[in-house]
């Protein structure tokens, strides 16, 4: 298996990273120009908010779409939109949470964070730092996701689990390496940021 399998979601997590940087410092700079007035704060995180997942819709579904193709061997029915919209729609058993949920519960947060602090500035930036753990769980769910989707539509029916082998693998993940699995019966990854792969096996 290719040691970079998880390189096209790096640069997903990068782009998306810098964009929410620049996305936060903006509104915090529209928040302060009303002097973090509350109902100037809530509108300002409302719009940065449907910014934020406006780009990881769009940034998701490419990374989905580049993942099906790179997949071997890949089907020919790639991610589109509504598939990318049911996955983020549905409770996932890794973060245990619905991303559409977790999205607006943040949006609330950072803003009754900025509302109820003094330190304005700094609620920005744990805003912006949720934000990056949120999106960079899902870019790797995106990944796994597209990447099995891809090898069902060709036909695989079973996968391997296998680790990357580096001595950060955790003990449940060690325990799996190399283990079969139906692909419609994989359990889930045992934690966030899991850079298992699954193999296909070839009939
Ligand atoms: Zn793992």
């Amino acid at each position: 298996m290719p040691k970079n399998f998880y390189e096209t979601t790096d640069k997903a997590i990068e782009l998306l990273n810098r964009r929410a940087t620049k996305r936060f410092e903006d509104a915090k700079d529209k928040a302060a120009k009303d002097g973090f007035d509350e109902l100037s704060v809530l509108s300002v995180a409302r719009e940065l908010y449907d910014q934020l997942e406006a780009d990881n819709r769009q940034v998701y579904l490419e990374l989905a779409q580049e993942r099906y193709q790179e997949a071997e061997p890949h089907g020919e029915e790639p991610p589109d939109l509504a598939w990318l919209l049911a996955l983020l729609a549905a409770y996932n058993a890794v973060t245990k949470y619905q991303y559409t949920n977790e999205v607006e519960r943040k949006r609330q947060y950072t803003a009754e964070g900025i509302n109820s602090s003094t330190a304005k500035v700094t609620e920005f930036r744990r805003g912006l730092h949720y934000w990056a753990g949120l999106t960079a769980d899902y870019a790797d769910i995106v990944t796994d996701e597209s990447t099995l989707k891809s090898y069902r539509d060709a036909g695989v029916r079973r996968v391997r689990w296998v680790t990357v082998g580096d001595e950060k693998v955790c003990e449940t993940c060690r325990e799996r390496n190399g283990k079969v699995y139906s692909i419609n019966a994989i359990p889930p990854k045992p934690h966030r940021r899991c850079r298992c792969i699954f193999q296909p096996i070839m009939k």
